[in-house]
């Protein structure tokens, strides 16, 4: 059996909480032959500036680039607010997705049955919702250069952002897009705004000229960011696969994935370009929430988004797909027999401790692989 290399990062607040129930996981996993894991913890974010003054040590970075993926809970609080500005915690999670190259950022937005009524969208609009919005993480407006706020002559400011794609960084996310539809439902919609920026104009005409050489078996449909904005809302469920660059895909996640509730349930998984040679991607896989340092320590935390994320990491990262279907259908089942953390549960109804929610997890997946 295939053996895989994980490092987990839990980090601070929150993160080493949830990190712990995705141990339990994987722990059983190894323990019945599901999968085989090799495990590693290291320190990122506030814990590892206590441990060495830096927001995440050579030592740790190196185990990142030799695993095959990266289990990272979240970084920071208050303790951590006056430390000087590059080993802020944050830092620790900035440096890993740019030494890794981890340019293509997935974020599903999936509407359980049981939490239907949770989200601000009527049930018929959101109930069975499945999308992935992915987003070009590592280019465009947050990097371009020049970049910067000059004084003029007659003293007033004006600041600069600037907007840049090249064709091979729109080419790597676009067939990121298409791979992945392959698996789902077969559809891409590509969003930018050609219409007003010469960045959207090239987007659009790479993603064109590349579906039309590798992907016609793939539907592939095009979308101004704004309408796409407004459609999120109306119709969610017509679209799969959304593709869009990275100041676009900021907006149009949070606004999808906000759609089904909870921050407490959002998983997400960052990859880097494949290797020609192994054919496996560097990755990182991590809940889209932070260390909540308002609940931590409390047990309170929600540990789906974390549980989530390895079922993205079984799914993009070991082709184990079996079993990220187990936990996917055992976190369902879970909420459909009324199990909730405080965070989803009703106003005045009973809410189980983090580790509950884990081990009921962790049972329904004994369960349904009996
Ligand atoms: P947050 O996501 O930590 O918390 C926002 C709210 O959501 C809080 O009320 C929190 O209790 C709740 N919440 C978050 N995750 C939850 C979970 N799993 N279960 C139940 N409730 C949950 O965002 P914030 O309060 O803006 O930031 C707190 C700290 O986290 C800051 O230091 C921030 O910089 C950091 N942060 C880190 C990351 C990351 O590590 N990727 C992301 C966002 C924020």
């Amino acid at each position: 059996m295939a053996s895989y290399n994980l490092l987990l990062l839990p980090g601070d607040g929150i993160g080493p909480e949830v990190v712990a129930e995705v141990e339990k996981l994987v722990s059983w996993m190894s323990k019945t032959g599901m999968a085989k894991f090799e495990t590693e913890k290291g320190l990122v974010g506030g814990s590892a500036y206590d441990a060495h003054g830096k927001s995440i040590s050579e030592d740790h970075m190196k185990l990142a680039h030799e695993a095959d993926a990266v289990l990272f809970g979240a970084v920071g609080g208050p303790k951590w607010d006056a430390v000087p500005y590059d080993v802020r915690p944050e830092a620790g999670l900035l440096r890993l997705r740019k030494d890794l190259g981890l340019f293509a950022n997935l974020r599903p937005a999936i509407c359980y049955p049981a939490l239907a009524d949770a989200s601000s969208l009527k049930r018929d609009i959101i109930d069975g919702l499945d999308i992935l919005i992915l987003r070009e993480l590592t280019g465009g407006v947050y990097f371009g250069e020049p970049k910067e706020i000059v004084t003029l002559e007659n003293g007033e400011k004006r600041a600069v952002d600037t907007q840049v794609y090249t064709t091979h960084e729109i080419e790597r996310i676009g067939r990121v897009a298409f791979e992945l539809a392959r698996k789902r439902n077969n559809r891409v919609t590509s969003s930018e705004k050609r219409n007003v920026m010469k960045s959207g104009v090239l987007w659009n005409q790479v993603i064109t000229d590349l579906h039309k050489r590798e992907f016609q078996d793939v539907k592939l449909d095009h979308m101004l960011a704004d309408a796409l904005g407004m459609q999120l809302v109306r119709w969610p469920k017509q679209f799969d696969v959304i593709v869009t660059d990275n100041l676009f895909g900021d907006m149009l996640s949070d606004v999808a994935a906000m759609l089904t509730g909870s921050l407490g349930m959002l998983p997400s998984a960052s990859l880097g370009e494949e290797d020609p040679a192994t054919g496996k991607r560097k990755a990182l896989y991590e809940p889209v929430h932070g260390s909540a340092p308002d609940i931590a320590g409390k047990s309170l935390a929600n540990p789906i988004a974390m549980i989530g994320s390895l079922g993205m990491a079984l799914r993009y990262s070991f082709g184990l797909l079996e079993a990220a279907d187990l936990v996917e259908k055992a976190v369902s089942n879970v909420l459909a027999e009324g199990l909730r953390t405080k965070d989803i549960a009703e106003p005045g109804r009973n809410a189980v401790s983090t580790t509950e929610m884990g081990d009921a997890i962790l049972k329904e997946i004994q369960t349904l692989a009996r």
